[in-house]
């Protein structure tokens, strides 16, 4: 069983939105599309946080933020404490890294591993070619590649051994946090396993801390010690890993979990009930926004977005938990464990005219 750390928070976001201006058609106007929607988080030092959704809900932007990569247009995002604004540039990178989808495309194919791996301690000066050297040798070696690749090129290597080169390239400088993103969803099956295998050993082995994006569950369950499950730019429910698997609540958590394939093929293509198509993220669903793919729905979900309920560790964000009890976040706004609605089914709520995250999306 996978314990969540309670180490201090390395990593955080308070509030966190990104909106575009995205322009529909070559003579169309200009419309907003939130990408991240008010998406808190915290990262404990040594712990694995896996973000999953499906393609769009706004995980890879979220990466881009983390990495400094992009500035959010509202919210605060600190590492250890401070603005990651605020710190230099440098400095993050040598402790943040990340570690893309697709190692066809993240390497430069006319560079040498040798140059690729080196690159970052050319860049921030550190040591001597001598000691370059040795260092790309020995992260080689960690990653479980011979140092007769030193001399080949990406377009001589397999999809795994790239992704290690990858891996090797991000780890070289030492940093404490890893933003992984997608990275095993480029290869055969039979690779990420290894790759997954080698991220779990290199975590130990230096005392990493990752964020793992991902859309596919089962890759999310062999790594994560805590999960956050994202929709249309919001994470509507997040948990220990064993737990959000074992019991989850969100009927999106459950029907994502519903919709991996099992290994028997005459069971079928699992039915996952989400009927309507992927809702476009420019003029997203009224209330709550997986109302028209909702199993559960309820007359409320299309007027009243649903807002955070915080309690044992857990967070979810939908009507079916709020008892309209205590205020969200404070003690006493403990979770039903069971499904309430289907036994109380929707009633009248004095917080239904408010809107707890706005009108996000629009
Ligand atoms: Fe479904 Fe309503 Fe919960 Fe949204 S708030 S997930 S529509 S039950």
């Amino acid at each position: 069983m996978k314990t969540p750390l309670t180490a201090p928070p390395v990593l955080e976001l308070e509030n966190v939105s990104v909106l575009y201006s995205i322009r529909q058609g070559l003579f169309g106007a200009r419309k907003p599309l939130t990408a991240v929607n008010e998406v808190s988080l915290s990262l404990a030092r040594g712990e694995v946080l896996g973000v999953v959704g499906e393609s769009g809900c706004g995980k890879s932007t979220l990466a881009r933020i983390l990495l400094g990569l992009e500035a959010p247009t509202t919210g605060r995002v600190t590492v250890d404490g401070e603005p990651i604004g605020a710190q230099n540039r440098r400095l993050l990178a040598r402790r943040i890294q990340p570690i893309f989808q697709d190692p066809y495309s993240s390497l430069n194919p006319r560079k040498s591993i040798r140059d690729i791996v080196s690159l970052p301690l050319r860049v921030h000066r550190i040591g001597d070619s001598a000691s370059q050297e040795k260092a790309v040798r020995d992260i080689l070696d960690v990653v479980g590649l011979p140092s007769r690749v030193l001399n080949s090129y990406p377009n001589q290597m397999s999809g795994g051994q790239r992704q290690r080169v990858a891996i090797a390239r991000a780890l070289i400088m030492r940093p404490e946090i890893v933003i992984c993103d997608e990275p095993t969803s480029a290869l055969d099956v039979s690779v990420q396993s290894q790759i997954l295998n080698l991220l779990a050993d290199l975590r130990r082995e230096f005392g990493l801390t990752y964020l793992f994006i991902s859309h596919n569950l089962a890759v999310v369950e062999h790594l994560a010690t805590r999960v956050a499950v994202m929709y249309l730019g919001r994470i509507v429910e997040e948990a220990p890993v064993d737990e959000l698997f074992e019991q989850p609540r969100h009927p999106y958590t459950k029907a994502l979990l519903a919709s991996v394939l099992t290994p028997d093929p005459s069971l079928g293509i699992p039915e996952t009930d989400l009927g309507a198509a992927y809702p476009n993220p420019i003029d997203p669903p009224s209330g709550c926004h997986f109302h028209p793919r909702c199993a559960q729905v309820m007359e409320r979900c299309s007027r009243v977005a649903p807002r955070p309920l915080i309690a044992d560790g857990r967070r979810i964000e939908c009507h079916l938990y709020d008892t309209g009890g205590a205020a969200p976040g404070l003690p006493g706004s403990s979770l039903p464990k069971s499904n309430p609605a289907k036994s109380n089914p929707a009633k009248s709520n004095p917080a239904e005219n408010a809107s707890p995250h706005g009108a996000a999306a629009t």
